[in-house]
């Protein structure tokens, strides 16, 4: 199939010359893949419309908030009916209180919670507040995940558990990152080693619970609880970023699924309803030391945004229907299923490794098995590309790059799975040239 792109090449050649690299967030550019991104007039459904009017299956859904799809009518509804009385007004309303009752109902280690606008915003005051809590500067992070771009938490790759941060960007100052401390995802015995190496200094244990920013890697079994223990014999706060996995992989999120409680969550995306928002919450104790109750200062001219608040207690409304985490797994595993026979119909069967968690996958370019970063690196990126390319010209759009998930909404239909299913033989014979 071949895709008009004239509209959607020009636009950008116009982009470019006001917004940097012609999008306002790199993952939007398809540096990775070559190419120029379409353009998106429209997005209903599972499916998103270019501007040239091509139409897609869509598995980036937002980078995860559009869990029911793109423009799902209780969301407009419920947006449409909060614009009209007004948009943010700087002070308390009901609104927001619904929301933190349905989250603190959903995941039991929320006891209360604070609104901000981004997911960025969510993990830096939730680090603050295990900080200023502790009385301790050093923060455990896992290579590979992502936690938002703050100074703290844009550190790459070190070369061992222990490796004191880098900075991965230039921009961040070095003392930012220094009490940044690095470990391999499921290393247990490395972040035993690093709390033993510094005593009574680190504040928090940071981690995607499923790893959602390396393309998707899973926790090994008793990871998660190993986290719990060491956090508890060493006095450390365990944090779980949701931002990607909350509501996504389950309504209790990823804490939910493989019942470890945290001390303090942050979440995002999905809890917006598609609208810009994030959250921090956890036990009752820590959160008291926010202002205006405690000391650690944090603040927001549109925390809480009404229409926001809107849209996201909308969206949880609909993710408590009947059954509704039961079809999305189904449909979820039908993806994954039938992409694994693709590839092997395609003759890589072997070379390449799916891991999925619920509504969130993601298909490597490497025989795996994908455990963390450095294993996840091993991909064939070239192929990925190839892959990419051919989705998107058969109409299924993915985000442009390995070590991103697939996602899946409870939009997609059988007809969606279908077509995805057909792109995908197509694409796994263009990945086996280049393997
Ligand atoms: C997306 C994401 C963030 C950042 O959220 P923004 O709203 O983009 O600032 C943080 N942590 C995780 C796990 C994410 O997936």
């Amino acid at each position: 199939m071949s895709r008009r792109t004239e509209k959607s090449e020009t636009a950008f050649k116009q982009a470019s010359k006001v917004l940097v690299g012609g999008v306002n967030s790199p993952v939007r550019a398809f540096a990775a893949v070559g190419g120029t991104p379409p353009v998106i007039a429209k997005a209903i459904g599972s499916q998103i419309t270019d501007i040239d009017d091509n139409t897609y299956v869509d598995y980036v859904c937002g980078y995860g908030p559009a869990i029911l799809g793109h423009a799902s009518e209780p969301v407009v509804t419920a947006i449409n009916k909060a614009v009209r009385h007004g948009t943010t007004y700087g002070a308390p309303t009901e609104v927001e209180t619904k929301l933190g009752v349905a989250i603190t109902a959903a995941i039991e280690s929320i006891e209360m919670v604070r609104f901000v606008s981004s997911g960025t915003e969510a993990v830096m005051s939730a680090v603050r507040l295990a900080r200023g809590t502790t009385g301790r500067d050093k923060v455990i992070k896992c290579v590979g995940c992502y936690h938002g771009h703050s100074d703290s938490f844009l550190v790459a790759a070190g070369s061992g558990a222990a490796t004191l941060g880098t900075p991965s960007s230039p921009g961040v100052p070095t003392g930012a990152a220094a009490d940044t401390l690095l470990v391999d995802y499921n290393d247990l015995g490395g972040v035993e080693a690093i709390l033993k190496a510094n005593p009574q200094q680190v504040a928090a244990v940071l981690v995607e619970p499923v790893a959602g920013n390396m393309g998707v890697v899973l926790p090994e079994a008793g990871y998660l609880q190993g986290l719990r223990d060491l956090c508890d014999q060493h006095d450390t706060l365990l944090i779980f970023d949701e931002v990607i996995t909350g509501f996504r992989v389950g309504y209790g999120g990823a804490q939910g699924l493989y019942g470890v409680k945290p001390d303090l969550t942050t979440l995002g995306k999905i809890i917006g309803g598609c609208m810009p928002v994030g959250a921090f919450g956890g036990r009752a104790d820590i959160m008291q030391n926010l202002a205006p109750v405690g000391d650690v200062y944090q603040a927001g001219t549109l925390s809480g945004n009404p229409a926001a608040m809107a849209a996201g207690l909308a969206t949880l409304a609909e993710l408590r229907a009947e059954g509704f985490y039961d079809r999305l797994e189904a449909i979820s595993g039908q993806i994954a299923v039938g992409m694994q026979a693709a590839a092997i119909e395609a003759g890589i069967g072997d070379k390449v490794c799916f891991n999925r968690v619920g509504a969130m996958m993601c298909c490597f370019f490497t025989p795996g098995p994908v455990t963390d970063f450095a294993s996840a690196s091993r991909s064939n990126t070239q192929a990925h590309a190839a892959y990419f390319h051919t989705m998107l010209d058969e109409g299924v759009y993915l985000a442009p790059s390995q070590f991103e998930a697939m996602l899946v909404s409870s939009a997609h239909t059988d007809a969606d799975v279908d077509l995805t299913l057909n792109a995908a033989k197509l694409a796994f014979a263009a990945a086996a040239k280049v393997m």
